[in-house]
């Protein structure tokens, strides 16, 4: 059990990556705090932990909202006295080259994908920094390193993710705070398939290009980045700090 003992807070888990995750921590021996925006889809995560013998609760909120995430770090405070691992999970998708993109949906995909790291970052410091232990995973992406078409707020976010990561590991290594970055490659989830239907005439189509430009040529799928997320929340990492980790198939050298 590479997390026996250990309380994870997860946001987003209520799907895709974020799911696969709370699955694999959780028969891993963590207590794992599942977070969405949708009360169905996380009660349910935390449902199939619980049904499997592990230890989960679904505690619903919004990353961008402060009053929202300051309630939930309390709450998880509350329940288990302390949170050791962080995964920044939960973002949304932005398609569309730069002019196409509308204002509102520019500011909205800031808002979950960066602001959504911010707070929930911002109100489980003050704790991790007290115990001078934690480690906090934020959720980047493999276009934080190469150009992708008509990915451009989606981009600008997940660039952004990976440059605060640097910049928190400065600030909290005195602290003893581990906080590093996954860059995942096209993972099959609801997110993907949701882009892939709204996107293209031909899905399927679309899918066979994603698997040529991966050198692995196929789809990574949700567990191939929860295990990359298992070794960054556990010790086994302790040496890895402020670093980019990729998941991705080997995009980047496509
Ligand atoms: P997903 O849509 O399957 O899951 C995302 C979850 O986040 C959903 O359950 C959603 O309800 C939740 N969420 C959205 N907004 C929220 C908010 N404001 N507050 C709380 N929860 C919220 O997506 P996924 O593919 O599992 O993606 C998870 C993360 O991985 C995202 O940050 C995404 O950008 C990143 N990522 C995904 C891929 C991929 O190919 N799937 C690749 C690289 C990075």
């Amino acid at each position: 059990m590479r997390l026996a003992g250990k309380i994870v807070l997860i946001t987003g888990s209520g799907s895709g990556i974020g799911k696969g995750t709370a699955l694999l921590f959780a028969q891993e021996g963590a207590t794992v705090i599942v977070n969405d925006l949708d009360t169905l889809k996380g009660e349910e995560t935390a449902q199939e932990i619980v049904e499997a013998g592990g230890k989960a609760i679904f505690i619903q909120a919004d990353v961008t909202d402060p009053a929202s995430v300051q309630a939930m770090v309390e709450q998880a405070i509350a329940a288990f006295g302390r949170i050791d691992v962080l995964f920044n999970n939960a973002g949304i998708s932005g398609v569309g080259a730069l002019h196409e993109v509308e204002p509102d949906v520019w500011d909205r995909v800031m808002r979950v994908n960066i602001r959504g790291v911010y707070l929930p970052s911002k109100y489980v410091l003050p704790h991790m920094m007290e115990r001078k232990s934690g480690s906090i995973i934020n959720m980047s992406s493999c276009v934080a390193e190469i150009g992708l078409a008509k990915r451009a707020s989606y981009s600008a976010t997940k660039g952004a993710v990976l440059a605060l990561t640097k910049s928190m590991q400065v600030d909290y290594a005195p602290y003893h705070i581990r906080v590093n970055a996954l860059l995942p490659g096209t993972i099959l989830t609801p997110f993907v398939e949701n882009y892939l239907k709204t996107s293209y005439d031909d899905p399927e189509a679309a899918i066979e290009s994603i698997k040529k430009r991966q050198l692995s040529g196929e789809l990574g799928r949700p567990e191939d980045v929860a295990k990359a997320a298992l070794f960054l929340a556990s010790d086994e990492s302790k040496f890895m700090m402020g670093s980019p980790l990729y998941i991705d198939g080997g995009v980047v050298f496509g």
